[in-house]
């Protein structure tokens, strides 16, 4: 297993094609935008090597019985479903944001059962090739890029039906040696610090969409591979300082890429499905249920360090003993235990599937992704609630080296003298960090839209067999119908 300084370090060799704001990024380990992100993924590293943590957060290859990260990990049971809920709290607990490396540990998982259905019934040789792949990826403990979302174009029209073709991934060439795609995904989490990438369908695809019914791995720095990083709300302030970011050393949720592939080659040993449409719609729905089977865990974890500044800020503004602002906090404890146990939930009440991997139940993995959407921003709103205004109007960090003002900016932020005034506007500019746009619009729309969620639990739900209980209730009358107790 690599540490979390092999892991940065690692990411120096790559020649990732890489721009932001208009230029060619070439120091990406060392530049401000990139390097809050890879210090957060490298947490998934430092777990695996923290003796503390090390049961959680390793496993046992089920290929080659070695230790591995439990990132790259195929769930052979429904302890490791739970441990990686358990994980995924811990890490999210330590950064405070999006650690970013569970969309390709799902993809992983997600690519490995279906790649074994598709060997079964059609005679391919998928699944042979990606266990050669994981065993490569387990060994050199490597980070996989998850990607699944594509543009998408008219949201109205299948793939083949866009005006323009590319608007999702699909395989332009068909060679001897391999296959060559075009296309792009978007909101890549944790894209650029990757090592490889792992393509998927992002939906169900029919017979007319064959072309885009591929799956492949190639790495970040394959010819052709080209990453446009994403703007956060005040992203300036980490080139501008440190504590108005609020959270420093770990940034804000994944630092998102768009991914393009501009005629990439993928030789045939990487490619996981092309062509077999049958199997993209199970594909996609059993990547859905892991990855939102993580937000009630990664989300519940941030949500702690919330719930922390919260109550510190309350007990440096001398409120925390008012009885409205123990409720507020006692509700966001609430809603955080009640995302985590959905999390919990859908992996104790898992399945086996087919080539012996552990599967969580969709029904309360999708319902546990719903609550997060929904619980998530309501607990940033009570953080908000008892802060007070004072995030939002923070003096710049500058001022506190300004010599005409540091002084006083200092005497009237302190709030009693036991409190240091710098500490308290770190603490509000956390809250300010972890309450605004970016974080809320992540957790709504990642691991799949909230429609997304209710449509599966729309169609999971088995309405007429509740129709049915509730007209046994009703017909099951204690007494001979009309005739009640006596009343007295
Ligand atoms: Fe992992 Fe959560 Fe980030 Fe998804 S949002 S990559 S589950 S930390
Ligand atoms: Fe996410």
């Amino acid at each position: 297993m690599k540490t979390a300084g092999q892991y940065i370090e690692s990411l120096r060799e790559l020649n990732t094609e890489v721009y932001f704001m208009g230029k060619r990024v070439r120091d990406l380990v060392d530049h401000p935008a990139f390097r809050p992100h890879i210090n957060s993924a490298s947490v998934t590293y430092q777990i695996a090597n923290m003796p503390e943590h090390h049961a959680i957060a390793t496993a046992r290859s089920h290929l080659t019985g070695e230790r591995i990260n439990r990132w790259t990990h195929i769930p052979q049971s429904q302890e490791d479903l739970v441990n990686k809920v358990k994980m995924l709290r811990i890490a999210g607990q330590i950064t405070g944001t999006c650690f970013q490396r569970c969309v390709g540990m799902d993809a992983l998982i997600t690519l490995y059962t279906v790649t074994h259905d598709m060997d079964r019934a059609l005679n391919t040789t998928y699944h042979q090739k990606f266990r050669r792949f994981l065993i490569t990826t387990q060994a050199e403990d490597l980070m996989t890029d998850g990607a699944m979302t594509d543009p998408k174009g008219d949201r109205s029209k299948r793939p083949a039906e866009q005006h323009d073709p590319d608007l999702f991934v699909r395989v332009v060439e068909k060679r001897a040696d391999g296959i060559v795609v075009r296309g792009a995904k978007l909101h890549q989490t944790g894209a650029t610090n990757s090592h490889q990438i792992l393509v998927m369908p992002g939906q169900a695809m029919t017979e007319a969409d064959r072309d885009y019914a591929v799956a492949f791995a190639t790495p970040v720095d394959a010819p052709g591979v080209i990453f446009v990083f994403g703007r956060q709300v005040n992203d300036s302030r980490k080139w501008e300082g440190n504590l108005d970011q609020g959270n420093p050393r770990y940034g804000s949720v994944g630092g998102e890429a768009m991914i393009i592939f501009h005629n990439v080659f993928v030789p045939w040993e990487h490619v996981f499905l092309c062509g077999e449409t049958d199997f993209t719609g199970t594909l996609v729905d059993r990547f859905a249920s892991y990855h939102r089977q993580n937000y009630g865990a990664c989300k519940s974890g941030n949500l702690d360090v919330l719930i922390g500044a919260a109550s510190t800020i309350a007990d440096m503004q001398g409120t925390l003993k008012a009885s409205h602002v123990k409720d507020k906090l006692g509700e966001m404890a609430h809603l955080v235990e009640t995302m985590y146990s959905g999390a919990l939930a859908c992996s104790f009440h898992s399945t086996m599937l087919d080539g012996g991997v552990a599967y969580v139940d969709p029904l309360l993995a999708n319902s546990a992704k719903l609550n997060t959407a929904r619980y998530y921003p309501e607990v940033t709103r009570l953080a908000q609630d008892i802060a007070g205004g004072f995030p939002a109007t923070l003096p710049g960090e500058q001022e506190l080296d300004n010599p005409r003002v540091a002084g006083f900016v200092k005497k009237y932020y302190q709030t009693k003298p036991e409190v240091d005034p710098v500490d308290r506007i770190r603490m509000g500019r956390l809250i300010e960090n972890m309450t605004g746009a970016t974080p809320i619009i992540e957790c709504m729309h990642g691991a799949g839209s909230p429609q997304a969620q209710k449509v599966v639990i729309q169609r999971t739900i088995d309405w007429q067999a509740k129709r049915q209980l509730a007209d046994a209730v009703i017909h099951a009358a204690p007494f001979a119908d009309h005739e009640g107790p006596e009343l007295s």
